[in-house]
């Protein structure tokens, strides 16, 4: 039963690219095979596009601009609303084909669903309020107009961690703001990408306005849509490194940017925290999206007087964390991405035991087929220890003591990333002091969880530029004019 739906759903994933409203195959034919992290078997081939590919994506993102962007923006609204609409009808399915591709559990595909959606409903919305100002000049000599401007043609890269969410975030504010896109998805999980392009179809998406390309090859494929002169905009999430090469790419054109890059988030646990919450907020914070997510808690940093009792209870938890592929009930811990994510988290456990580290549990991938690694804790990893400098993105929990709040500050800022960090603390000052102290974008303060589409998303330092989501979401797809007339 469970087979026949997985089989009845992939029969109905797109398996061409989406240019100007066709479903194509690539040029030459040229096909990429997209496996289940789960059991390592093939879910379906897809086109691999080609350079000339991307170039067709262009041309049709190019030709549809004009007429979209004059699309009074309460349609385009409707447009996404519609999209939302739809995909309250398809959730399950949507989850279910995040779960086959990426491997998290499905509960947690449904949250994503509804996490993802999100955007579409709040950009909707959007739409209709980005405006400009009028008035005077303080001389009283002219009248001045500042009116927004969508910024033309976008090229939107996401990344496999999550498939569906982080193309919405995307899509949905650069629709809204009158923007054309072309979206590349990551080859290890495009398929969400394209049943949400055939989504957008069935909401009335006219021709070209969203172009889905699929590829192996996504450095030979981007650059020269990066480099097209026609190009106005690129919003990339995915890692650092990549980032800095697509910043310098951009930089050809002098770009509009977003940038959402990684994280090594600290989850400060104070004395005076109220420990249930602590935990809780631990377990999501780590746990959630297998670890695999750039919010991801990466160390936690925890007074010395409860580092012992906040380690056993989190031990105690991680132990009834069941491990298995995402599809069966009561799943908590799916597989990791790909081989590579295992040897990382093997590597970076097997430093930090080198240094001292103690593992509480787990410690290493789980013997079988798919790319699983055990969920696990450490306790008093040594500084220096690779795991407190890198993105873990798995299943590890990491812990480093300290002994008073400039201590923990300064752990805590120790760090290039400054996405999100978390702070546990029952006294309102010290909450107040970590907002002004701690150096990232969000903060998650008494809560394991911060992503909401109506806030602004984003880190300081090296996790990025730009803001995805809330107000400022939409200010990312418009430019600024100013107008000076003179008095009427
Ligand atoms: P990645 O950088 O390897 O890939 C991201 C995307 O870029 C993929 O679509 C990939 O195909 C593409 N890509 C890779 N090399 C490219 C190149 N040379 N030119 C053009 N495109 C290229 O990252 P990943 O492994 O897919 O994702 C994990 C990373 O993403 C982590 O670092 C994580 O923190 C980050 N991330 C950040 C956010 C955020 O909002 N800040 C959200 C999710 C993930």
């Amino acid at each position: 039963m469970t087979q026949d739906r997985e089989s009845a759903l992939l029969a109905h994933v797109p398996d061409g690219l989406f240019i100007g409203g066709k479903w194509r195959a690539a040029e030459g034919g040229a096909t990429l095979p997209v496996f289940d992290p789960a059991t390592g078997e093939r879910l379906l081939t897809i086109a691999d596009a080609s350079v000339s590919d991307g170039s067709a994506a262009m041309d049709a993102a190019v030709e549809a601009f004009e007429s979209w962007s004059r699309t009074p923006a309460r349609e385009r609204g409707e447009l996404l609303r519609r999209a939302f609409d739809l995909l309250q009808e398809r959730k399950e399915d949507f989850a279910l084909l995040m779960t086959l591709e990426m491997g998290k559990p499905v509960a947690e595909a449904r949250g994503e669903v509804a996490y993802g959606g999100e955007f579409l409903r709040w950009f909707s919305e959007e739409a209709v309020r980005a405006s400009g100002r009028y008035g005077a000049n303080p001389e009283g000599t002219g009248r001045v107009v500042v009116s927004q401007h969508p910024v033309g043609p976008c090229y939107l890269i996401t990344p496999w961690n999550f498939p569906l969410a982080m193309a919405t975030r995307k899509i949905a504010p650069a629709l809204a703001a009158g923007c054309t896109v072309v979206v590349k998805p990551a080859e290890l999980t495009p398929l969400t990408t394209l049943l949400f392009a055939k989504l957008l179809q069935d909401a009335g998406l006219p021709d070209g306005v969203v172009n889905v390309i699929t590829t192996s090859t996504s450095g030979a494929v981007s650059e020269p849509i990066i480099r097209d002169p026609r190009l106005r905009k690129l919003s990339f999430t995915g890692s650092t490194p990549v980032g800095q090469k697509l910043l310098e790419q951009a930089a050809h054109g002098v770009l509009r940017t977003s940038m959402e890059l990684g994280g090594n988030a600290p989850f400060v646990v104070f004395d005076d925290a109220d420990l249930d919450k602590a935990v809780d907020g631990a377990m999501l914070a780590k746990f959630r999206n297998i670890g695999q997510a750039c919010t991801a808690a990466n160390r936690f940093i925890v007074h010395r007087s409860v580092a012992e009792e906040f380690a056993r209870r989190v031990t105690e938890r991680v132990e009834g964390l069941r491990i298995g592929r995402g599809t069966e009930d009561g799943v908590a811990i799916g597989p990791l991405i790909d081989d590579r994510a295992v040897e990382k988290a093997r590597a970076l456990v097997d430093d930090a035991v080198r240094r001292g580290a103690e593992v509480r549990t787990g410690g290493s991938p789980v013997d079988g087929r798919g790319t699983f690694f055990a969920p696990t804790v450490v306790t008093d990893v040594a500084a220096g220890s690779d795991i407190l400098r890198e993105e873990i993105f798995g299943p590890v929990l990491a812990i480093v003591p300290f002994d008073d709040e400039d201590e923990a500050v300064r752990l805590a800022n120790d760090t290039e990333y400054g996405l999100v960090s978390y702070v546990f603390t029952e006294s309102l000052a010290r909450g107040q002091r970590m907002i002004e102290r701690l150096e990232t974008g969000m903060m998650g303060l008494n809560v394991g969880v911060v992503s909401n589409a109506a806030a602004p998303f984003g880190g300081w330092k090296m996790s990025g530029l730009g803001r995805e989501g809330g107000v400022e979401g939409i200010h990312e797809y418009l430019q600024t004019k100013y107008t000076l007339t003179p008095n009427p």
